[in-house]
């Protein structure tokens, strides 16, 4: 019946690693092969199969399912070779899967509200089967990635967003909520194809919009509480500063596009600048793209420079955007307010690049290739080690490959990109190994941090810390091999070190409400998050002495 089969694929949440007193007390006996396994047996047997695997969505589809079916062997592989893994549950390949979802989809994963729901978010959110939600991750799916608007297609963003809370940070699955607001979608392709899962309308960008993530905000609170951490991701640009302008003081959310970014971008920056040997404050930023990214990363390198003791304005002289329209402008941060005065059209950005003579460019439009080999060899006479980040995603986005940085420059650019790069190996045999500004070196220690504290409202003073500090975790030796951040490898590490900084920092700057303050930091953030042995599924029993209940 359909019950006993919706039963059985919730009964074995970690397979044949069920005790044989665990299988006989919750009657399960006999529904599995006799052998009591352990997880690392199943930890084997998963690894032996995706090492089989050579197409990256099939990994996808094969991690997934494993995910709904064993959580914490999931986790496990996951954290264990998150360097392998990350992109495939995240960039670039999660692009793919949203590209292909409805093609590939097997179960529903999160919560979908679509703008036909208005007025009734409050019981959707009560369908979700945890009451204990600590964290969100909403898109409204308008530009995922660098891929454009795959309307709910993308529910891949958040429910692989969330997964590196969890293996990064240790922040427990059941207190993480992925959503999807189905608005419609302007994306032609979808609206023809008869595997689409959202409304077939264009995308409502009227006022019934705003008043449904206005309701979607409340119904949150009123659901989870006032500190619940919501996350914005890949919402269109307009909308991403918006919200983030209305939201921020009024509840415990950030934009990761935008103030994950920069913190990330920041983080290689303040690394680069260790290399280079020259402060922040002496660098000619040039931006390609002035979008979420490029205002997000913009604004924070200006706070960097202005603690440095440089004035707004001069920091602000010191960053250049060239966008679309082939301008070349000084952008009002934050409110892209463009000033034509500052405007000055420019027909390519090599020509931008020869007349502002950056020691630093960073491409964050979505637009691919942009860094031609001109543009690279031209910074490699502006600069002796010129900066070069190629952030967009995914893969084939990015503005150039690590590759042609490296080569072009014989080896003395410093080089980021946002999707992976393998280490490069230079004619002369030295192997340098490039940094990739992802953004999961911050959002899960920051969001750790974040929960952990009770703080109300993130300042973006917590992504100028958590940038700080990523900067400072990486050793000289990874400076020297090229690294702007630390191994992928060590990314726990990493995330658990740096949601104690920000627990610090909270504290002691009086955005944290949670008391008392815990006293030692490290154990009270290491104490809190979740790991991936196997509970035990067996009652709490005992004995009772027989001598009390023998009369005396
Ligand atoms: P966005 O807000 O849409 O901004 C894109 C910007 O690029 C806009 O200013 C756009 O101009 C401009 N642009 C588009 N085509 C261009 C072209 N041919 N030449 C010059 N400028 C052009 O998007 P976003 O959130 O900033 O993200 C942009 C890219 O950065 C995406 O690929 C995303 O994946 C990547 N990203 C990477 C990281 C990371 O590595 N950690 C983090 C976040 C985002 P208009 O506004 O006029 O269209
Ligand atoms: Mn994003």
């Amino acid at each position: 019946s359909p019950t006993s089969l919706l039963s059985l694929s919730f009964v074995f949440p970690q397979g044949m690693a069920f005790s044989l007193l665990e299988r006989q007390i919750l009657g399960i006996h006999g529904l599995l092969p006799p052998k009591v396994e352990t997880q690392d047996i199943q930890a084997m047997r998963f690894q032996n199969n995706l090492k089989k695997m050579t197409d990256p969505l099939q990994k996808y589809i094969y991690l997934m399912g494993i995910q709904e079916r064993n959580e914490k062997l999931f986790y496990r592989v996951l954290m264990e070779d998150i360097e392998e893994l990350m992109p495939i549950v995240y960039t670039p390949t999660v692009g793919l899967a949203c590209t292909h979802y409805g093609h590939i989809f097997r179960r529903p994963k999160g919560l979908f509200i679509s703008i036909l729901d208005k007025g009734h978010i409050r019981s959707i959110l009560d369908n979700w089967p945890e009451t204990d939600v600590a964290v969100i991750v909403v898109t409204d799916g308008e530009r995922i990635l660098g891929l454009g608007d795959l309307g709910v297609y993308g529910m891949g963003i958040p429910v692989g967003k969330l997964c590196l809370y969890t293996a990064c940070a240790g922040i427990r699955p059941e207190s993480c909520l992925p959503v999807v607001i189905d608005v419609g979608t302007n994306n032609e392709t979808l609206l023809r194809d008869p595997m689409y899962m959202g409304l077939y309308q264009e995308r409502d960008h009227s006022q019934a919009y705003d008043d449904l993530i206005d309701e979607f905000m409340e119904a949150v609170v009123d659901k989870y509480g006032q500190d619940t951490l919501i996350q914005f991701e890949d919402f269109g640009n307009h909308n991403a500063f918006r919200f983030l302008r209305k939201y921020r003081e009024k509840y415990c959310t950030f934009n990761d596009d935008i103030q994950g970014t920069a913190s990330v971008a920041l983080a290689g920056l303040l690394a680069a600048q260790r290399a280079i040997g020259k402060p922040i404050t002496e660098h000619r930023v040039l931006f390609l793209g002035a979008g979420e990214a490029a205002l997000g990363i913009a604004n924070l390198i200006v706070m960097a420079m202005m603690e440095k003791g440089m004035t707004q304005a001069e920091a602000r002289n010191k960053i250049w955007m060239y966008d679309k329209h082939g301008l070349l402008v000084k952008v009002s941060l934050f409110d892209k307010d463009i000033n034509n005065q500052n405007i000055c059209h420019m027909p390519s950005f090599l020509d931008a690049v020869n007349t502002i003579k950056p020691t630093a460019i960073i491409g964050v439009s979505g637009a691919g290739r942009l860094f031609t080999s001109d543009v690279i060899k031209v910074m490699g006479t502006l600069n002796e080690r010129p900066i070069i980040f190629a952030l967009s995603n995914p893969t084939n986005k990015a503005e150039c490959t690590a590759e042609d940085a490296y080569t072009l420059t014989d080896g003395r650019c410093l080089f980021a990109s946002g999707s992976p790069f393998g280490p490069v190996t230079l004619s002369d045999g030295r192997v340098i190994t490039p940094g990739q500004g992802n953004n999961a070196y911050i959002f899960p220690g920051v969001a750790l941090a974040v929960i952990l504290s009770g703080v109300r409202h993130i300042s973006d003073t917590v992504f100028l810390e958590a940038a700080k500090t990523l900067a400072e975790q990486l050793t000289d030796k990874e400076l020297e091999e090229g690294r702007l951040y630390p191994p992928l490898s060590n990314i726990r590490e990493v995330s658990v070190r740096m949601a104690v900084k920000v627990v610090e920092f909270v504290y002691s700057n009086g955005m944290a409400f949670r008391y008392p303050e815990p006293v030692d930091k490290d154990s009270f953030v290491r104490s809190t998050m979740w790991d991936t042995q196997y509970d035990s599924f067996l009652p709490d029993t005992y004995d009772w002495p027989a001598v009390s209940f023998s009369p005396k």
